[in-house]
């Protein structure tokens, strides 16, 4: 059976306005500051960033020297008192009469929120001067994110006689490096960073002189290009596509992975308008010299097959997927090519020398012929349905199997290194254990929720769902059923729950 949901075209979240500041220091031999996220936070977990953040509503009252032709001098503001809460470095004029004992007891007191900013800098007759910074682009994350930046970026010199210093909390910690060095460390798949920092570190690796131009000149930092294709870790493409899926995701995540020779992963949409979005960006790879090998399904379900057919004879790509999603799919999907558990796909790219090792991994649960890919260099897991980036994945009997599902998040845990989730719908994973570790607890709790509802005398699966599903709207109760029926499928299975036609009761 297949799960299909009617596209309710929601509307893309609405961006906050964010600033961020690139610190660097040492002229003759520059160095660029970059903080890593905390794993606890809800965005961005885990990933490298610049220090920055949301504006504040008193931001607008901070005074800002030579700030008279700025439209945004508010945003300026923002970027410093950020800077100044997460690494302590404070970038103003009279700030070298503070000692760093003094800056650290300043610091501490706005964390507490004791003084508001302004008040705090006047007091100690410091005064924020615009001409410090020096303008980068504007970036917009992408329509399909949960949750939306419009973020200034500025940079800024280290202060003489400062030093950076991260309190554990929103940030796991920080690290000066030449860009160059950092540009590496995403290359070899260390790190996930978004395009805007990707974009600063290739623009500083070629110089500090007018590296903001440089940064300027990339067509996704223009605001009304919206970016298309992310590639938050190296030769891994993301592309987010409007699909008909089921809520809260609106899109599928089209993946396209390698070198010189790359793999398409789920080119779901069946939109035209969506189509030609990636037909775009698989041009424009092309183009750059990349071969697309072939096509790649993860599973049977519509809004990962809608543009498969479409790819497949505009570019003449042949397609690949498991011998139970080609046989369910057969009429629908032409299956050029079979690909069974532990199969090893290898991706080369003559520039860098490096390789893409790409192994499938037959992952059931969420679909029966469901196939993760794992790139065993750096640890990215391409998970399709089994783990998403936000909500939670549907466990629909027949066609879903609970027992299954569990053994395939297990076998996730056993990989050697894992450091990225990238999900069929979302925003790729950098916590990844601790994520497919949620999902474990999720699950239990679900069960145990559910064994307290037989207890409590609820037998249907409607009862069932209305003693369980309380933070569930009404319209998704049907989908909750199936899962509900995944559950007590794996009860019955351990013989703790016996089913009498509609009627399920515990042992
Ligand atoms: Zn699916």
């Amino acid at each position: 059976m297949t799960i299909t949901a009617n596209s309710t075209a929601k509307p893309p979240v609405t961006p906050k306005d964010a600033a961020a500041m690139i610190l660097l220091r040492d002229p003759d031999d520059p160095k660029v500051f970059w903080v890593k996220r905390a794993k606890t936070l809800a965005f961005m977990a885990n990933y490298h960033a610049f220090p920055g953040g949301q504006r504040d509503t008193a931001d607008a009252d901070v005074p800002l020297l030579n700030a008279e032709e700025l439209p945004d001098a508010v945003m300026r503001v923002a970027a410093i008192r950020e800077l100044f809460e997460e690494t302590g470095v404070l970038v103003a004029r009279g700030v070298e009469s503070l000692s760093p004992q003094r800056r650290a007891q300043l610091r501490d007191e706005l964390h507490a929120g004791q003084t508001a900013f302004a008040e705090l800098l006047a007091r100690e007759g410091v005064q924020l001067d615009a001409s410090l910074l020096v303008e980068a682009p504007r970036w917009v994350t992408p329509p399909a994110m949960p949750r939306r930046y419009d973020t200034r970026f500025f940079a800024a010199w280290l202060p003489e006689g400062q030093e950076t210093e991260i309190i554990p909390g929103e940030l796991e910690d920080g690290e000066w490096l030449r860009p160059h060095e950092a540009l590496q460390k995403w290359i070899d798949g260390d790190c996930l960073i978004v395009t805007p920092i990707t974009t600063a570190l290739q623009a500083l690796a070629d110089g500090v002189t007018d590296f903001t131009m440089r940064m300027h000149s990339v067509p996704q930092a223009e605001r009304d290009h919206m970016e298309r294709r992310v590639e938050l870790r190296y030769g891994f493409y993301m592309c987010a596509l409007r699909t008909p899926t089921i809520p809260p995701a609106t899109h599928t995540n089209c993946y396209l992975v390698g070198g010189d020779e790359m793999v398409i992963f789920d080119p779901g949409s069946p939109y035209p308008d969506q189509q030609a979005v990636l037909d775009e960006v698989i041009e424009t790879l092309q183009a750059q010299g990349h071969r697309m090998r072939e096509i790649i399904i993860t599973h049977l379900h519509p809004d990962h097959i809608g543009g498969v057919m479409h790819v497949a004879e505009k570019f003449q790509i042949p397609i690949a997927a498991h011998r139970l999603t080609a046989s369910a799919i057969n009429g629908e999907v032409r299956v050029d090519r079979l690909i069974e558990d532990d199969e090893l796909i290898e991706l080369h790219e003559a520039a860098t020398g490096l390789t893409w090792r790409l192994r499938a991994l037959w992952t059931p649960g969420h679909a029966q012929g469901h196939l993760s890919f794992y790139e065993e260099r750096t640890g990215t897991l391409l998970t399709g349905d089994c783990v998403v980036g936000f909500g939670t994945v549907v466990i629909a009997p027949p066609e879903g199997n609970m027992k299954d599902y569990l053994a395939s998040l297990r076998r996730y845990l056993s990989l050697p290194k894992l450091t990225a989730l990238m999900p069929g719908h979302g925003p790729v994973l950098a916590n990844a254990r601790g994520k497919i570790e949620e999902y474990l607890f999720h699950r239990a709790q679900r069960e145990a929720q559910i064994v307290t509802a037989l207890q409590a005398g609820a037998q249907t699966l409607p009862q069932i769902v209305k003693a369980v599903y309380t933070d569930v709207p009404e319209a998704m109760h049907q989908l909750a059923e199936l899962s509900v029926l995944a559950h007590l499928e794996l009860l019955a299975e351990h013989e703790q729950v016996v089913r009498t036609g509609d009627a399920f009761m515990l042992v």
